[in-house]
């Protein structure tokens, strides 16, 4: 395991901020913690990374107890910070080269490091900008730029699509998967479902400090029992038709309203039956769809509130 993460409690004051927090994190892995605004994420972040003390639990980086001086342990991690943190004094080449220097000595080295990671952000042109004069979209990549210019094997993404434009979004995503592709294990926060969802192999959904589930995504939505939807729109279908949709063998449940039929499936075979089904019987439909659930759909029916809706 890369990370190891056991237990930890951390409280500000009266306030429970991480609540016997436990993950695990492989190599290669994209691991995601997902949860809402103040759920405990950038607190985990900085535990993880001993900025932050706690009163209880034990955090292992690549096999070792990690403190404010494990020098030799930071120097293989990358953190791109929630908020942006840059030098505003300096340009876009000299901040990546200020904080990759805090890890490299070798000038030569760090020269070629420097121009890899603004290569990597898309970011050459305004080498000689001040922070400034950047727009949001591109301080977010010169941030990410500086996190990972020292080739770490461990990056800590947290929240950084936040505010960032769909095209700046997309481009750090992507930038992500290559960056995971090429070696590096990511752990990465956010309360986007969505980007969770795209990017992450292995989940932690987190409320109040604690940890509430993990798994991939399908395992989550299986061990909370959601199954795909078929919703059949513009429908006009009497109840003894219902009752025999009910009645298949791979069909959990039916619900009519509205003009709407919502099927639950528990195999997928069962979409192929009820369309044959309305077929043979000669119904007219307007629109076919299948809804597959959501990481939203797996907090819900655990915390039973809405992760998108919670600040
Ligand atoms: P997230 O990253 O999921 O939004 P945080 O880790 O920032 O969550 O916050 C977890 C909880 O701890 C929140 O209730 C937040 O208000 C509180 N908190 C965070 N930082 C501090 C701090 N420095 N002092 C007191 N409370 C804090």
């Amino acid at each position: 395991m890369i990370v190891e993460v056991k237990n930890v409690l951390k409280r500000y004051d009266e306030l429970t901020a991480l609540d016997h927090f436990s993950i695990d994190v492989a190599e290669g892995e994209i691991y995601g913690l997902l949860g809402p605004n103040g759920s405990g994420k950038t607190t985990a972040i900085h535990c993880m990374l001993s900025l932050l003390k706690y009163e209880k639990g034990e955090i292992l980086l690549f096999g070792e107890p990690i403190g404010p001086t494990k020098y030799d342990l930071k120097r293989r991690i990358g953190v791109v910070p929630q908020e942006v943190s840059l030098m505003y004094e300096l340009t876009v080449q000299e901040n990546i080269d200020f904080f990759c220097g805090l890890y490299v000595t070798d000038k030569t080295r760090r020269q070629k490091l420097v121009e890899n990671a603004m290569e990597f952000v898309a970011i050459q042109e305004f080498r000689k900008f001040y922070p400034n004069k950047l727009s949001g979209g591109l301080k977010r990549r010169l941030n990410i730029a500086c996190g990972i210019a020292h080739q770490p094997e461990l990056i800590f993404f947290d929240e950084p699509t936040v505010a960032v434009d769909p095209q700046s979004r997309n481009n750090i995503l992507e930038g992500i998967r290559r960056l995971n592709e090429e070696g590096a294990t990511i752990i990465y926060t956010s309360h986007y479902m969505e980007e969770v969802e795209q990017l992450c192999n292995r989940i932690s959904i987190m409320d109040k400090g604690r940890v509430l589930i993990t798994g991939s995504k399908e395992e989550l939505k299986e061990s909370v029992g959601l199954k795909d939807k078929l919703i059949v729109s513009q429908i006009d279908i009497a109840q003894d038709a219902l009752t025999e949709i009910q009645d298949m063998v791979e069909v959990s449940s039916v619900f009519y309203e509205g003009e709407e039929l919502t099927v639950n499936i528990d195999k997928n075979r069962a979409i192929g039956e009820v369309i044959n089904y309305l077929d043979h019987q000669g119904m007219y439909y307007g629109k076919l769809s299948i809804k597959q659930p959501t990481l939203n759909d797996v907090f819900l029916e655990i915390t039973g509130k809405e992760l998108r809706q919670r600040v």
